[in-house]
């Protein structure tokens, strides 16, 4: 037997599978840099920094280690490529790899296997807290696919914030009321930074090689600080939880204009590089409540988001794919406005959350869902052009995670498989949950006309198209009796200066 175990760039675990049971007398560990990977989306250029760099490091890691790697440095060639010359040149019996997090590979990989007639093993990543199995379990006798009821279920099975007997911390599973505010009126003030790292010499190289290499990618280096090892994203999660997490519930939702991390955690593309192990962050994470005596609705509201969120989106991606890309609920296929790559808008809500991402790949949770999320979903885009800039833009974007929240959670594209009601709001909610709405040229209370927030306009005109949709469920129905409210003389009003919106997004 002699094996080659393939590391992906977001595979960067020395305990991973891949490299369980390795036989340093035949076997070979190969990473390949493929540039095919930065260019099938229009990917941010931290993004590509952080890839390679992290590679690069985990590399190092390997070969001090003695294990025997081929490091295949910015090949023009696809993964697929490289591995197929790689497997037939040297007369590997077995290909091991960790299940890829994005369909397209995996999919590639089978087939490379057949076409060489190699052994594959594709091993399932247990990185994550719930199998595929028991997912597929859990989904099958549901009648909805909800993330309360599979996050409870998490929360019994892993024995985090329930009693002996199973209940819930506190009495209750979900304190997400708690957890909705806006900033105080006069902003955020002092905020604890974020752990930022300066690039060391691998870094520097990289970031380099990209600014060469990748000009004309959208984002920008200057700001590049991220964690590229595992020392540094345990550096990074120890400032999170001894600093920021005290602040993280309550104003998990607000926004404010340049403040990019507001008091979230910015540890999600060390998890999804798996430089983090999500059992780590939450035991930091209890460990810090019991310390610190922090509020339950903060911890618990963390926690939700890794053992609930994090884990149902992986979830529902491989129960739903490849149909998952594909779909289109409402049929929309307006192009992406070009200000989504620039920040070119005077939107202030729309170019302040681009700008921030431009700068370091980075936007929080409700900027992503309610700010470019919702818009996209308003002016009717085609959801795989949504989707494709959500993959490219954030450094933390794998498709895993990215096409269920966008497709899913962030354009109801696949119908409300597993959300109760599209994610729509008009510019009172941006109004009421940040600041952008005060030096903006628009104003959120007016309807129609020149003056008239985009969001607004295209809100209401997305409830009178789809009037019936919203009126069947009690959960949406109040939106349609606040619909009802407005005259049908301004109804026919904001229809029109929708569709005049709608024929110039690029303009707004
Ligand atoms: C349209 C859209 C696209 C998104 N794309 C991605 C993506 O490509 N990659 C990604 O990791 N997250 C994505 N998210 C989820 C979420 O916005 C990010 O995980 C979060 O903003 C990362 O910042 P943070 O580490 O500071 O998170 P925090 O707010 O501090 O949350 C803690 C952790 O919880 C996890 N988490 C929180 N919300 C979610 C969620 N909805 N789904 C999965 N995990 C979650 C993340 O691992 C995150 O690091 C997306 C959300 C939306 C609405
Ligand atoms: S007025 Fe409308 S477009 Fe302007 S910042 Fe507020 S929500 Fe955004």
């Amino acid at each position: 037997m002699k094996k080659l175990i393939l590391i992906l760039g977001d595979q960067l675990d020395l305990k991973g599978a891949a490299l369980r049971g390795f036989d340093f007398k035949t076997d070979e560990v190969i990473m390949v840099e493929s540039m095919h990977e930065a260019q099938y989306v229009w990917t941010h250029q931290a993004k590509i920094v952080l890839f390679l760099s992290a590679m690069r490091h985990f590399a190092n890691n390997l070969k001090e280690l003695s294990y025997p790697l081929s490091y295949i440095q910015n090949s023009p060639l696809s993964i697929i490529a490289v591995l197929k010359e790689k497997l037939v040149d040297k007369k590997f019996t077995h290909l091991i790899c960790i299940e890829p997090g994005e369909w397209r590979l995996k999919q590639q990989i089978e087939e490379l296997a057949r076409d060489v007639s190699i052994n594959l093993e594709m091993r399932e990543d247990d990185h994550f807290y719930c199998s595929h199995h028991e997912f597929v379990k859990w989904a099958a006798d549901k009648k909805e696919l909800r993330l309360e009821y599979f996050y409870r279920l998490m929360r019994k099975t892993h024995h985090i914030l329930v009693d002996s007997e199973g209940n819930p911390e506190g009495g209750q599973w979900n304190f997400d009321q708690d957890n909705r505010k806006p900033y105080p009126k006069k902003g955020p003030g002092i905020l604890e930074d974020p752990i930022l790292f300066e690039p060391d010499a691998i870094t520097k190289d990289v970031i380099a090689f990209v600014k060469e290499t990748y000009a004309n990618h959208p984002g920008s280096l200057e700001s590049f600080r991220w964690p590229v090892t595992r020392i540094q994203a345990l550096e990074a999660l120890h400032y999170f939880v001894e600093y920021r997490l005290r602040n993280f519930g309550v104003f998990q939702d607000a926004m404010w204009t340049d403040i990019p991390f507001g008091w979230h955690s910015i540890l999600s593309s060390s998890m999804n590089l798996k430089l983090l192990n999500p059992r780590e962050v939450i035991h930091a994470v209890l460990l810090a409540w019991k310390k610190y005596s922090l509020d339950l609705s903060t911890v618990e509201g963390f926690i939700r988001q890794i053992l609930g969120w994090r884990e149902f989106v992986r979830g529902m991606y491989y129960l739903d794919m490849p149909k998952m890309a594909n779909d289109n609920y409402y049929d929309h296929q307006r192009p992406l406005p070009k200000w989504y790559w620039s920040g070119k808008t005077q939107m202030v809500c729309m170019k302040d959350t681009i700008n921030q991402t431009l700068q370091y790949g980075y936007a929080h949770h409700i900027q992503r869902l309610m700010v470019t999320g919702n818009f996209a979903l308003l002016a009717e885009i085609l959801p795989s052009a949504v989707c494709d800039w959500y993959l490219a833009i954030y450094v933390d974007a794998i498709e895993w995670v990215e096409l269920p929240n966008t497709a899913g959670m962030a354009l109801f594209a696949n119908g409300g498989r597993f959300t109760s009601k599209p994610y729509v709001a008009s510019g009172a909610y941006i109004k009421r949950m940040s600041n952008y709405c005060g030096s903006c040229k628009y104003k959120t209370e007016i309807r129609f006309g020149e003056t008239a927030c985009p969001v607004t306009t295209l809100y209401w005109n997305f409830l009178i198209k789809h009037r019936n949709q919203f009126e069947s469920s009690p959960r949406t129905r109040l939106m349609t009796a606040n619909l009802n409210r407005i005259s049908h003389e301004d109804q026919n009003s904001i229809k029109e200066h929708a569709r005049y919106l709608l024929s110039h997004l690029d303009d707004l």
